[in-house]
């Protein structure tokens, strides 16, 4: 048997985190078992879908590479379908046209609550014939009488459900679309879904999803319910909890396989392991290992999986993200030194891609002003000798590697007899505007020599106009 798997998101916001590690248990079962994954859109709900929800779906699926080997399918183009299994369904009795008005049923269903029941439909057009013309109807699928129904649900157990619990529901509205419970069982079964991986939000469709399933002669499909994400403060997890959206994320500077990992690891453990490439991940992944209890979100962990990777990841990989940051800042990385290299420099001084980008700016183009701080504490006039001596010996440098450039400011501060901050830090602040950077050698190797000359006259500039002030 071919492992079949599905994500299907409704259309109504963007990629959440929930969604997300939903998406990403179900695509990992997939491909741990080398199966197949199935995206599909459930946009039946007209007036609440939108365009832009599905492009930001897509969007963060395939910013955390999630591919899907099958669809988008769209239950909207898939209408005929549904209507042709509704037919089919009345033909052979197993569903019934119910004329109850909705004020009616309203009004049970209040009396049964007065009376403390759970309030159902009793069944009232279940087996009459007198079928009045002209009246609007819905289509109630016939739930079995006696019986029970059995979730065989990886995470939870085996969860039974005794038939006289449900009542008959609708499976097409007065208007004549089909109802969602009805859309997904017939897309499971024609998608081939052989595992259905889900929030335990659903939990209470499945077992009218198998009865429509079995009266279909559907084959019925193991299932999972992924259980809550709650924020740190032990409440469901919202937009109050911050950035939510998956794309939020990637704004912020996380790199997808930080946050897979950090997912994977909310509500899915081996041993006590913590980081997991995504190739572990799928090797090491089943669904009997995912945990019932809830998970609550943590910004921490996240941020310190997200600095691992910009560390380990080899450079062309954090390349492929981090030049995005770099386009948002408008910062032409095609001129200047490999991105690659910038990135082993500033490796471990960064918590995230935004603020790599943020500091790295000086490698593409000339900084705009001092940090001013930095500038007060090390462009001094006493910086003027060690600059102006420093200029001349660089200039003299017959290659430009590190090993040059070093030797270079070493023996400006023993001819000076200085200590090599003396010479380092006004060094540092001319070249890279502020005070902080990756060791001078790297740094200044990174640019050329002209640049690397121009910034020192920017600076001696700056110390002359301090001098005259
Ligand atoms: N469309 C549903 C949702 O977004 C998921 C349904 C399912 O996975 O069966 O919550």
């Amino acid at each position: 048997m071919t492992v079949v798997t599905r994500f299907a998101p409704s259309p109504t916001g963007y990629l959440h985190v929930g969604g997300a590690r939903t998406a990403l248990y179900s695509w990992l079962y997939a491909k741990s078992q080398g199966g197949n994954f199935v995206l599909r859109i459930e946009d039946t709900d007209i007036e609440r879908s939108t365009q832009g929800a599905i492009d930001a779906i897509l969007e963060g699926m395939q910013w955390l590479g999630l591919e899907w080997n099958d669809g988008p399918y769209y239950q909207t183009q898939r209408f005929e379908r549904y209507n042709q299994l509704i037919e089919q369904l009345m033909s052979e009795g197993k569903a019934y046209k119910c004329f109850m008005p909705a004020a009616e049923l309203d009004e049970l269903r209040q009396q049964q609550m007065d009376n403390g029941e759970k309030p159902r439909y009793p069944g009232t057009w279940r087996e009459r014939t007198d079928h009045p013309q002209d009246q609007p109807f819905v289509i109630r699928f016939k739930t079995p009488l006696e019986g029970s129904v059995t979730i065989k649900d990886h995470i939870r157990g085996n969860i039974e459900i005794a038939n006289a619990e449900l009542d008959d529901l609708i499976i097409c509205r007065s208007d004549g679309t089909p109802t969602y419970n009805f859309c997904v069982v017939v897309d499971d079964w024609d998608m081939g879904i052989t595992h259905v991986v889900r929030g335990e939000d659903h939990i209470n469709n499945t077992p009218r999803q198998i009865n429509i399933l079995q009266a279909l002669g559907a084959p019925i499909p193991e299932y999972a319910h992924v259980s809550m994400i709650l924020g740190d403060d032990g409440k469901k997890l919202s937009k109050r909890h911050g950035a939510v959206s998956v794309m939020q994320y990637r704004d912020d500077g996380y790199l997808p396989q930080a946050l897979l990992n950090y997912l994977v690891r909310l509500g899915w453990s081996h041993g006590d392991q913590e980081i997991f490439s995504v190739d572990e991940m799928i090797e090491l992944f089943s669904l009997d290992a995912i945990g019932q209890s809830a998970s609550a979100f943590n910004t921490d962990k996240l941020i310190w999986l997200n600095q691992h990777y910009i560390k380990t990841l080899p450079p062309e990989e954090v390349a492929k993200h981090a030049s995005w940051h770099f386009e948002q800042l408008k910062i032409d990385i095609s001129q200047g030194p490999n991105i690659c290299d910038v990135i082993t420099a500033q490796a471990e001084r960064v918590k995230n891609l935004k603020e790599l980008a943020q500091i790295s700016q000086y490698f593409y183009q000339d900084y705009e002003e001092f940090d001013e701080k930095a500038a007060k504490k090390h462009l001094r006039p006493v910086a003027k000798a060690p600059l102006l001596l420093v200029q001349e010996k660089l200039a003299a440098i017959p290659s430009w590697t590190p090993e040059n450039i070093q030797q270079a400011i070493t023996a400006t501060a023993e001819e000076l007899d200085v200590g090599m901050g003396k010479v380092g830090m006004p060094l540092r602040v001319a070249v890279s505007g502020a005070g902080n950077s990756p060791s001078l050698d790297i740094t200044l190797s990174l640019l050329n020599s002209e640049q690397v000359e121009q910034r020192i006259t920017k600076a001696l500039k700056y110390i002359a106009n301090r001098e005259n002030s």
